[in-house]
């Protein structure tokens, strides 16, 4: 059975939204300082690395990650490769023929911005056309492999708007740059943080 993580690591080197807190360890016991375990907080974003949002992130009143249907979250899933440098339109999508599917992971560019502390805000992103399609096809969710859906700070932010306002999931920080385009089955598991906006997640493929 051949696994493919498709999660970023959480360490000091990962890039972070500009103004989320980034991931940090701290080291409240240490026994190298003479306690007995070593134990250390956890500091970040609910939105750091690979994550998924909640309604709530945009719509106040919306689910929490607590909330999260893990049925719409593991099963068949489709990756589609994106050669756009700007943002995901519909024509885009389109050729891609997402009748089928419920789940698409969307490959691009972003995947080889990984291994780069610093933030990319020229990263592709989905546009409101792209969104729209996404819905009108019946997508529930939806995965991208840089730190937003959105286009960097793009007014209005449609494409976060209309993704959760119609209950469609988006999974956030996919590191795609391992997986062919193609059919695989995903496990996507976000903590079950209440009140949150989002949760981060560990995100497998399986070749299915
Ligand atoms: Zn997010």
């Amino acid at each position: 059975m051949k696994l493919i993580d498709v999660t970023v690591p959480l360490n000091a080197s990962l890039a972070t939204y500009p103004g989320n807190t980034p991931f940090s360890l701290e080291g409240i016991k240490r026994i190298a300082r003479g306690d007995s375990s070593n134990v250390s907080s956890i500091h970040m974003s609910a939105h750091c690395g690979t994550h998924v949002d909640a309604p709530r992130h945009f719509f106040d009143g919306g689910g929490d990650a607590d909330s999260l249907p893990l049925d719409l979250l593991i099963g068949r899933t489709r990756v589609i490769e994106i050669t756009s440098r700007t943002g995901i339109e519909a024509a885009d999508l389109a050729a891609s023929n997402l009748s089928e599917d419920i789940r698409v992971l969307i490959k691009t560019s972003n995947s080889r911005l990984w291994g780069d502390p610093e933030f990319h805000k020229d990263y592709v992103g989905v546009s409101e056309s792209g969104a729209k399609h996404l819905v009108e096809h019946g997508i529930k969710v939806v995965g991208v492999d840089y730190l937003s859906v959105e286009r960097f700070r793009f007014p209005g932010a449609p494409a976060h708007h209309i993704l959760l306002g119609a209950g469609t999931i988006v999974i956030e920080g996919l590191n795609l740059s391992e997986v062919d385009p193609g059919v695989y089955d995903m496990y996507c598991l976000p903590l079950r943080v209440a009140d949150s906006d989002g949760a981060p997640a560990r995100v497998v493929l399986r070749r299915s």
